[in-house]
């Protein structure tokens, strides 16, 4: 180990243009004299300091050092050097969850009196936090349709000082114009946060289209095998640094060195799973779209999506590897839809009826009585939120055993 580490690591010199692949493999790993070749997992809670006037000077911020891992750790600060490298943004904070990252967010920019422009189709517990729980302290947040750049216009105010969009979206995988957003954001003085959960950085990088701030679940596909909660934001070092570094010293929505250190290895295989991954769920959508059981297909990488061109300017080429269905039903009751989804899902025998995502086992779920259970009927109706939706989170097995699976429901459907 070097004499001093410094709070920060040292940054490793990557001769310039190389690749993401590369760094997500070797960015943020300073090796310890010990000459591990992976990436070391510091389990411990504080650090030694060296004598007592070190000791003042670090606490007091005029010296860099690793004090106490509510803050400052090795292991995640080498997950949010890679993961900062991935997003292509100057630097990044671990948080406890992604919800974490998101309430970090919000304690670090905003005060009683402001306002917050929110699509209304982003994952349901951020519609809870902003539209509930920061509406408690003050923060006001408008929702609006995610696609409709006229209506983002006009939430637009004087305190307005964030517009947080996600996309795709869950479940209907709706696309936004990363791009259109952060002007409408910049020409108001706000500052634009994406959540790119379904993308992860090797499909999309939102700052590559003037976004400020990214978040993430960590939990998702970085992680990428189901088995840590974990998230990060994504941003400028002058915001981090000032803003959410003495938040989270204050707030304490601290990330685990260990799960940092599972996320900093699911890195290294994140573009090849989602590669993988994607060409199933493309493949999938391409077979359900032509299955007589089902209405309609949701996915971005359909020509048949509404956004489909737009998508594969923004994510690469690629759809991501989740997918939204309509099951087709014996008549258009609310009930009847629910029988054909549930008679869809139950008919499973692989996919795993969760309503997690990004992992290499395919999820399978029904979202009015899931991920969109505690929204109203009205609600979910104007969020298109049927019923007889089904959605997957395709995984890395192999797509005949996928289609065997969904075909057991889909060709008996009760009539
Ligand atoms: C899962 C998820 C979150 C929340 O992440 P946690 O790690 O579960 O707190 C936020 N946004 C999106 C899009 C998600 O899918």
């Amino acid at each position: 180990m070097p004499a001093d580490p410094g709070k920060r690591i040292p940054r490793l010199m990557f001769p310039p243009g190389t690749h993401r692949d590369t760094l997500a493999v070797r960015e943020g790993l300073p090796r310890t004299p010990w000459g591990e070749n992976a990436e070391a997992l510091f389990l411990t809670s504080s650090f030694v300091q060296p004598d007592a006037a070190s000791a003042a000077a670090r606490f007091g911020n005029e010296e860099e050092a690793f004090i106490y891992s509510r803050f400052s750790n090795p292991t995640v600060a080498m997950m949010e050097r890679r993961l900062a490298a991935l997003e292509g943004t100057e630097a990044c904070i671990g948080t406890s969850s992604g919800m974490g990252a998101i309430l970090l967010t919000a304690l670090a920019l905003l005060k009683s009196g402001d306002h917050v422009v929110c699509s209304q189709s982003v994952f349901g517990a951020t519609i809870t936090l902003l539209g509930r729980d920061l509406a408690k302290f003050g923060i006001e947040t408008t929702f609006v349709p995610q696609t409709d750049l006229e209506a983002w216009r006009r939430a637009v105010r004087p305190g307005t000082r964030l517009l947080f969009a996600e996309s795709p979206t869950n479940p209907l995988t709706e696309v936004c114009d990363i791009r259109a957003l952060a002007a409408i954001a910049h020409d108001a003085g706000a500052l634009l946060v994406v959540d790119n959960c379904f993308c992860s950085p090797a499909l999309q990088r939102p700052v590559e289209f003037g976004a400020d701030l990214v978040i993430h679940s960590g939990t998702k596909y970085l992680d990428g095998q189901g088995r840590v909660i974990a998230g990060a934001v994504c941003g400028p070092q002058a915001l981090i640094d000032d803003r959410f570094v003495p938040m989270m010293r204050s707030g304490g929505l601290s990330l685990s060195p260990f799960n940092a250190w599972v996320v900093l290895k699911g890195m290294e295989t994140l573009a090849i799973r989602m590669e993988a991954q994607s060409a199933r769920a493309l493949e999938l959508a391409r077979w359900l779209e032509s299955h007589p059981g089902v209405a309609c297909v949701h996915y971005p990488g359909l020509a048949s999506h509404p956004q489909h061109a737009l998508a594969m300017a923004q994510q690469g080429g690629q759809g991501g590897a989740v997918l939204s269905f309509q099951v087709r039903s014996r008549d258009a009751s609310p009930e009847a839809q629910r029988d054909a989804a549930f008679h869809v899902i139950d008919s499973t025998r692989l996919c795993s009826i969760t309503a997690n995502l990004g992992d290499t086992k395919t999820t399978i779920t029904q979202p009015a009585s899931t991920s969109h259970g505690r929204l109203s009927e009205p609600q979910r109706q104007a969020a298109g939120i049927t019923q007889g939706l089904v959605r997957v989170a395709v995984g890395l097995e192999h797509l005949d055993d996928l289609k065997a699976d969904l075909a057991r429901g889909l060709d008996t459907l009760p009539r």
